[in-house]
């Protein structure tokens, strides 16, 4: 399984970095965003080290299925599958991706708006 030693999100995945863990399986982690944006903010990852979905191959489709199934499985849990939920990849600079290992928010617990900033 590939990891970077200076990456936060594999840190998380290799216990060096504590996170506050709700959801865990083979592939995929999923733990509480540090700085929630909404009463539910979840964030799903690969265990494997992709640097965004940009990084991603035609390889690592099941993977990326994984992702969404788990984060189902996150709002299931987390008690917002019926109220609505949102999933969102942010990729790149002008993405608003700043952590540099593909995740998946999960956000819920409130109405979102649209179009997002
Ligand atoms: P991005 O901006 O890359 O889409 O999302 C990165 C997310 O990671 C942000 O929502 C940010 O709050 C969260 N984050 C940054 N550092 C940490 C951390 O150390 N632990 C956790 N649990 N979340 C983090
Ligand atoms: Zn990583």
């Amino acid at each position: 399984m590939s990891s970077t030693s200076d990456c936060l999100f594999c840190g998380i995945v290799e216990g060096r970095i504590p996170s506050n863990l709700i959801r865990e399986d083979e592939r995929t982690l999923a733990f509480r965003d540090i700085d929630p944006q909404a009463p539910v903010h979840v964030l799903v990852i690969p265990k494997k080290h992709l640097s965004s979905l940009d990084d991603a191959a035609a390889e690592d489709g099941a993977l990326l299925g994984d992702l969404m199934l788990t984060a189902r499985e996150v709002a299931r849990s987390e008690g917002i599958a019926e109220s609505g939920f949102r999933t969102v990849v942010n990729t790149g600079d002008e993405g608003g991706q700043t952590v540099g290992h593909l995740h998946v928010h999960v956000l819920g617990g409130r109405s979102m708006t649209w179009p997002p900033g």
